[in-house]
């Protein structure tokens, strides 16, 4: 049983049928659709054939399309070019310029751009509207790929004109997450929601935080947003790159404190886009990132142009279910949880049923949670109890947002939607189903958390132990 979720990256390695349905039995419970390659109709395809594998494997999987946001990227006029050490590179002319043309004006001699993660730099050169970049390495610089311009605070539109075509797909392909890449703040999150607000979609806001102005308003961020990725590629540009531990454990804490989910990315195993094999300290980084108790992990170039997707997502899976159940102790000794609503309270209460039932050597087979919104689950969660929690919710999209949450199983119970009432018989039905996919047996103890009515928002009441 694997707790932590693991986010994949779709792209040419990972897109057919038989692919993404070996990746979800491997263990993939969201698929990235990075909206900054490929076209409209590439991504519309494979949005639509993830959810028919996944419909036809019975397993909720979630959908999460990333926008491009004010994320400067190269423009090349063809694939790539050669670069060498000295070369002074014409700029802002057709055949290389930048994904936001309008910040050529406000460029100035000496300024520093990093491209592909930090892997070429330039110096930029201006004479008049005449613009060079000078290469400080040899190398092959490809086309889209990103383009920092670390300590430069450009003006730019929070969405790009082509993520209104994403946030069209999302809307039309009901996906679970929209990424929002180099937030700057609340505001620029609240900016989307309005956006789609207008077209009545319910998506969940993931804020990418990879730079210094995400860092330095980083608690009105998770505030304003639905969950968080920890995006260390860009922000290992961005800061000064031995400052991304610590920032990863900062953004993780705060985010799990508010029940939000939170992803840790890039380069998790990125040897493994060449090799079979991660290096140790690879594995290390991603068991690291679940003893940091993030909730999901994520493979970016490993699954969307790797040349061992499958492998990569088995080695993740391996080591997340291995040490993610290696230390179980009071969480509230690590995070500061709050306590907003009596459903907050109870499900601490649960909590600490589980814990001190831990403490007599009783061993709890899991949660059973009802909940409406999702929200119970997502609290219980946060805890981090190092057992499923079996969320019974109401439809098809609650249950693909859950599937980002740590050690959250969500199950589809549609009469949640008429009948109103959680009765004792619902309970049964409940352990009936989890018993007949043999996720439990006789003798097991659950910690069963509900309300009295299942449409009631914030009606969690109940807390009790049931064993089967
Ligand atoms: P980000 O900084 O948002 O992670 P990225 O450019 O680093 O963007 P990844 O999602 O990390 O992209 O994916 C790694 C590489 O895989 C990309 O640079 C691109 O070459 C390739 N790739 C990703 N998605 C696609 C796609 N949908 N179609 C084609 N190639 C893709
Ligand atoms: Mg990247």
């Amino acid at each position: 049983m694997k707790l932590t979720k693991i986010v994949a990256t779709i792209g040419p390695a990972s897109d057919s049928e038989e692919m993404i349905a070996k990746l979800i039995e491997q263990g993939v419970n969201v698929f990235r659709f990075n909206f900054k390659h490929n076209t409209k109709t590439w991504h519309d395809q494979r949005i639509k054939l993830v959810k028919k594998v996944s419909h036809r494997l019975g397993v909720p999987v979630g959908t999460l399309i990333d926008l491009q946001g004010p994320e400067i990227r190269v423009r090349l006029d063809r694939d790539q070019i050669a670069v060498h050490r000295g070369q002074k590179i014409e700029f802002g002319t057709p055949a290389f310029t930048v994904s936001h043309p309008q910040i050529l004006p406000q460029l100035k001699t000496g300024q520093i751009f990093l491209a592909d993660d930090g892997y070429l730099h330039f110096t930029l050169h201006r004479k008049g509207n005449a613009l060079w970049l000078e290469s400080h390495h040899k190398g092959i610089l490809k086309n889209n790929k990103s383009f920092n311009i670390p300590d430069t605070h450009l003006d730019l539109p929070i969405l790009s004109a082509r993520d209104f075509d994403g946030i069209e797909l999302a809307n039309n392909n009901e996906m679970s997450f929209i990424a929002l890449s180099f937030v700057r703040s609340a505001k620029d999150i609240e900016a989307l929601r309005r956006e789609m607000r207008k077209r009545h979609l319910q998506s969940r806001i993931i804020a990418k935080i990879e730079n210094s102005r995400a860092i330095a308003n980083l608690d009105k961020i998770i505030a304003a947003s639905d969950g968080v990725m920890v995006a260390r590629g860009d922000l290992g540009v961005e800061l000064p790159m031995e400052q991304v531990p610590y920032y990863q454990k900062i953004i993780i804490a705060k985010t799990v404190a508010v029940g939000k989910p939170v992803i840790t990315a890039t380069q998790m195993l990125q040897t493994m886009v060449d090799q079979a094999q991660p290096t140790r300290a690879e594995v290390s980084d991603v068991a690291n990132a679940t003893y940091d108790l993030s909730d999901a992990v994520m493979l970016s170039g490993e699954t969307a142009a790797g040349r061992h997707p499958l492998a990569a997502v088995q080695t993740m899976a391996k080591t997340v279910s291995y040490n993610e159940c290696r230390f179980s102790h009071d969480t509230r000794r690590r995070f500061a949880y709050r306590l907003d609503s009596l459903a907050d309270t109870i499900c601490e209460a649960a909590y600490d049923l589980y814990l001190s039932l831990q403490k007599r050597s009783v061993k709890i087979a899991g949660f059973l949670v009802f909940t409406h919104s999702g929200q119970t689950a997502a609290t219980v969660a946060r805890y981090r109890p190092v057992v499923p929690v079996y969320g019974f919710v109401p439809n098809l999209q609650i249950s693909q947002r859950l599937s980002l949450h740590f050690g959250v199983m969500p199950f589809i119970q549609t009469r949640a939607l008429v009948k109103a009432e959680v009765t004792r018989k619902e309970v049964q039905d409940a352990v009936q189903i989890l018993l007949n996919k043999q996720l439990i047996k006789k003798g097991d103890a659950l910690i069963v958390v509900h309300g009295d009515y299942w449409t009631v928002k914030g009606g969690t009441s109940t807390v009790k132990l049931l064993v089967v």
